[in-house]
């Protein structure tokens, strides 16, 4: 069985929990999800090993990070100069709206009604499909999983594999919709049907969108990585051309991008190269055999620049968004990624989203949807702390006051037992009589209260009679009484 589970079930944080206990209901997506995030986590743990000296990539890769991002004002301006220089135009936008209403007016210009689409997370940002469909202008999604999800009318789940929770089954009964008549649930049949009808977008397209892996600042370079052909299809077929890129997507040169391949495609999907790799500098030039006449490059904000100079958060800047957090995380693993009602899903998305929409009342309870285990931190390629910055986002939420009083009532409470040595071993004795009537066999199964939440899916250890301070004080009456004897009978 398979249940819907889409952001509009609540806001981000509100309706985190009804989100949630859907998930848990929906046996064939946590297996869809969990399978696949192994197998991912596998072929990256096996590409490093194979790579070898793995922490030093990963050193270089944070430093190439760190770099771009400290100077981050100087490589932007040097990429949109070296850029321009090459032909293409460059558009600084500081919100989605403004993005938007700059590509509206490049499509406006072009009297465009047809945009095929490559993957860009950055246009899902800008809400770019509902906004053009309300302008009458129809946008394609030609990765392969963005295709049906858009046929499903969903979002992304996952950064690189969005239809991760889509079995067979589902894109045959989506596909056969589309097409109008039966096609099995035969990879290579929905696979081809998928090719066919694609194709005739690329070739009809007034425009092609494409995110951006990585901008090379020294050179004016796009760079876009994928695992299928439609990349190349829509930046160079139409005869324009439009990315969406983040304003940290820049590394500094193409030695840098070099480290950064390396790690992304390990990293993501545990290649060591994708299979396209391409470098878009400027529009078509006299003697090209393909590529648009006109290229555009739109550069976003939306929240990014509120990070830099924060050194709690700028390092988030680093992320070159290559899923593997994703997959090591024991909760996205149980949950998948429309739980968390984002754009950007997993612990990158549980840090990115408040601080992007800089709403710690809503966005902010994502910070916990996380155990804080730091598998994050130890899969993460350019090394970002994540397990930090989710303690730390707490610490805002609660600064902010969008705690419940209760809570925060109740850890007031705790915080002044657990300082005080005598209140600390009265709330452990009180604590032990008071747990008698719910343990059975030393442990409780059915806790009172918010305590519920821990054993609906596990037991909680009953409280012993005597303390681990009792034992210890004990102890050091019997060594002291021991040495006494020892002294008198010498
Ligand atoms: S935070 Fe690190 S592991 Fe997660 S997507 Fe970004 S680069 Fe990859």
């Amino acid at each position: 069985m398979s249940t819907e589970i889409s952001s509009a079930q609540g806001g981000i944080g509100s309706g985190l929990k009804q989100r949630t206990r859907a998930v848990l209901q929906d046996a064939f997506l946590r297996q869809a999800v969990a399978f696949t995030t192994n197998k991912l986590r596998t072929g990256r743990l096996s590409a490093a090993e194979e790579f070898g000296d793995w922490e030093t990539w990963r050193s270089r890769g944070q430093a190439i990070r760190q770099d771009t991002i400290e100077h981050l004002d100087y490589y932007l301006g040097q990429f949109a100069e070296q850029a321009e220089r090459r032909g293409a135009r460059v558009h600084f936008c500081a919100t989605g709206d403004e993005a938007v209403q700059v590509f509206l007016a490049i499509a406006k210009e072009k009297q465009a009604k047809l945009v095929a689409k490559g993957k860009s997370m950055v246009s899902e940002e800008m809400h770019l499909n509902e906004r053009l469909r309300e302008q009458g202008i129809d946008a394609i999604e030609t990765d392969l999983g963005e295709y049906i999800l858009q046929l499903a009318k969903e979002t992304p789940s996952h950064l690189i594999i969005p239809a991760i929770h889509k079995n067979k089954s589902q894109i045959a009964e989506l596909f056969t919709k589309e097409a109008g008549k039966p096609l099995p649930p035969e990879t290579k049949e929905l696979a081809a049907f998928a090719k066919r009808k694609l194709r005739q977008f690329f070739l009809e397209a007034d425009i092609g969108l494409s995110g951006c892996n990585f901008g090379i600042a020294e050179s004016g370079t796009v760079t876009i990585v994928s695992n299928e052909g439609n990349g190349r299809m829509v930046t160079t077929l139409p005869k324009t051309h439009v990315v969406v890129m983040g304003m940290e997507r820049l590394v500094p040169t193409f030695d840098d991008v070099e480290v950064m391949l390396n790690l992304l495609a390990r990293s993501a999907t545990g290649q060591k190269l994708t299979t396209y790799t391409s470098f878009i500098t400027g529009p078509r030039q006299r003697g090209d055999l393909d590529g648009p006449e006109e290229l555009h490059i739109i550069i976003l904000d939306n929240g990014r620049s509120a990070q830099l100079g924060d050194p709690q958060f700028q390092q988030v800047l680093h992320c070159i968004r290559c899923a593997a957090c994703l997959n090591v995380c024991p909760v996205y693993r149980h949950v998948g990624g429309h739980t968390y009602g984002s754009v950007y899903s997993g612990p990158i998305g549980a840090v990115l989203t408040p601080l992007l929409q800089q709403d710690m009342k809503e966005a902010g309870t994502l910070a916990y949807a996380s155990s804080l285990c730091g598998a994050c931190y130890e899969a993460c390629p350019v090394k970002i702390p994540l397990h930090d910055m989710l303690v730390h986002l707490r610490a805002r939420k609660v600064k902010e006051g969008y705690t419940p009083q209760a809570e925060r009532l109740g850890f007031q409470l705790f915080g002044k037992v657990f300082s005080q040595v005598k209140w600390y071993r009265m709330a452990g004795k009180a604590a032990y009589y008071g747990q008698k009537p719910l343990v059975r066999g030393g442990v409780i199964r059915k806790g009172p209260g918010p305590l519920g939440g821990w054993t609906a899916s596990r037991t909680f250890p009953a409280i012993p009679k005597q303390s681990f301070r009792d034992r210890w004080d004990k102890l050091q009456a019997e060594l002291a009484r021991a040495d006494r004897e020892k002294g008198r009978d010498s």
